[in-house]
């Protein structure tokens, strides 16, 4: 459902200076770099790009502040939080255009979700607790699990949710009694700029920054004695730069990583009917979702008039610019991506793999829209089926039996999520139960929520994020055993 906004281009909002949130201080930097709007391919805005100077005020910031947050009791870390949520509603509409402005997803139907999200999760994990339990008790002994707050937590977060995947991280680091420093993508930096600034008009100083810069801030964060856990989010090849880095100083880390996710639509499915959630469920923000369908699989039987009502469905979507009510897809988000789709586009042409949809690029259109690509069975071997697209270029693979397709599904590198649709759940439930993933989603897809662990297995990541199991990871677990 399209959920509405309204707001001005050309207020303070927009127009003032990007600042660095630096232990409850908003500073300038010396330098600063280009933010570009991928609809136009132009740059629009610029960041501060922090020193390392400034990341260590940052992460010292941080750990000033932990003894006197980590000392307040969970209701009044509670009230801050809600009062950072109600600050950021106040900002909600200048948010959502910021965010299609340098993120590229479509406003209604993409970033106000993803605000309104961000803003509801903070409030509902401010009302989740960690008790402390009893794990053995006796006459004469007890012992006791607490949860006791790490420290400085750092936030590394990627590009395409910039706003929601930093809150997620935001909100249980804090609440558990953390403090933390947030570092976002140098693509997408200036939402998180500004309810860094936003967070310092309410939290107490030091307990949240945010530091934009480019690339080797990240390293200094994992490297850094005075962070005790790094919660990163990005692709497989830096989580393992981020855990190889971490292990210098046994960092904790929590790693959501890449995923390269299979749907199977079983023999006895509905398939006409669950089109538009497949479509959407593959090139939904334009592809760009760790758990985005990545490789659909589809029975022989019906895999001929699959593809074709799945291409008609298609052809009904609008390809453009985010600000656009009409519009379903937007531009791919930087022009690396955009150059790496052209790469798998290339392949698969080499490779005379069927396009029946998409597949050529207008190089004289400004922004960096790269069309609605659909590949009719694709051979499994293939570049397109074995590696993460990340973007709006789908294979559809006909397959013959289920035993196979399971097997299939799970050889990869990755195991973040995958689904499985058909008109017996229970069939489709025990073959759900069977894929080696984080996640999966049985006729339904991509729901969520606050107490819904979150994670992937294999290369796709450690640890989870959500749920008691991944708040508890913002925690050490702190074991106390007592002679009555
Ligand atoms: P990326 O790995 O390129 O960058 C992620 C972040 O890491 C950025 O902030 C970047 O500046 C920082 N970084 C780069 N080098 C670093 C280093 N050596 N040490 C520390 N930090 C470093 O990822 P991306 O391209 O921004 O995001 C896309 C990827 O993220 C995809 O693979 C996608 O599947 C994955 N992703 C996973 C999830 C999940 O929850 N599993 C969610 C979203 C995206």
């Amino acid at each position: 459902m399209a959920t509405a906004f309204k707001t001005e281009a050309d207020t303070d909002f927009f127009t003032a200076p990007y600042h660095l949130s630096i232990a409850g201080k908003l500073v300038e930097a010396d330098t600063g770099f280009d933010v570009i709007n991928p609809a136009t391919g132009q740059v629009f805005a610029q960041a501060p790009a922090a020193t390392a100077a400034q990341m260590e005020q940052a992460i010292a910031g941080g750990k000033a502040a932990f003894k006197g947050w980590a000392a307040l009791s969970d209701e009044e870390r509670q009230s801050y939080l809600n009062a950072f949520a109600d600050a950021l509603e106040a900002n909600r509409d200048d948010l959502i255009r910021l965010l299609v402005l340098e993120q590229g997803k479509p406003a209604q139907t993409m970033a106000a979700p993803e605000v309104d999200q961000s803003i509801s999760w903070i409030r509902q994990i401010a009302t989740r607790r960690i008790p402390v339990e009893i794990v053995e008790e006796t006459a004469d002994h007890v012992v006791e699990l607490h949860h006791t707050p790490l420290g400085v937590v750092g936030a590394i977060t990627p590009w395409n949710f910039p706003v929601l995947l930093s809150l997620w991280k935001v909100a249980p680091a804090l609440i558990a009694g953390n403090t933390m420093v947030v570092k976002p993508s140098p693509f997408t930096p200036l939402t998180s700029l500004r309810y860094g600034e936003i967070a310092q008009s309410v939290l107490p100083a030091g307990v949240l920054s945010v530091v934009s810069g480019l690339d080797e801030l990240g390293p200094q964060m994992t490297a850094h004695p005075d962070i005790a856990k790094i919660s990163f989010t990005g692709s497989t090849a830096t989580g393992r730069h981020v855990l190889r880095s971490a292990a210098g100083t046994i960092k904790r880390v929590t790693a959501e990583l890449g995923g390269n996710d299979a749907a199977i639509v079983m023999p006895d499915a509905d398939y006409k009917a669950i089109i538009p959630q497949l479509f959407w469920g593959a090139f939904g923000h334009q592809g760009q979702w760790c758990v985005g369908i990545k490789r659909l699989y589809v029975h022989r039987s019906f895999h001929a008039d699959f593809v074709n009502e799945f291409v008609a469905y298609a052809r009904t979507v609008k390809v453009g610019d985010g600000l656009d009510p009409s519009v379903g897809v937007g531009p791919v988000q930087n022009k690396m991506q955009f150059d790496k789709l052209k790469g798998f586009l290339a392949d698969i042409k080499a490779n005379g793999q069927k396009i029946v949809l998409g597949g050529e690029i207008d190089d004289m259109q400004a922004g960096y829209f790269f069309p609605i690509t659909v590949v009719d069975n694709p051979p499994e071997d293939s570049m397109i089926v074995q590696e993460e697209q990340f973007g709006p270029i789908c294979p559809i693979i006909a397959y013959d039996d289920v035993d196979d397709v399971v097997e299939r599904a799970n050889a990869s590198i990755y195991g973040l999520g995958g689904s499985v649709w058909g008109r017996d759940t229970q069939a489709a439930v025990a073959v759900a139960n069977r894929l080696e993933t984080g996640m999966v989603w049985v006729n339904e897809i991509h729901t969520q929520g606050v107490d819904v662990p979150f994670g992937g297995h294999k290369q796709s990541g450690l640890g989870t994020e959500h749920g008691r199991e991944g708040r508890e990871l913002f925690t050490n677990p702190k074991t106390v055993l007592i002679r009555k």
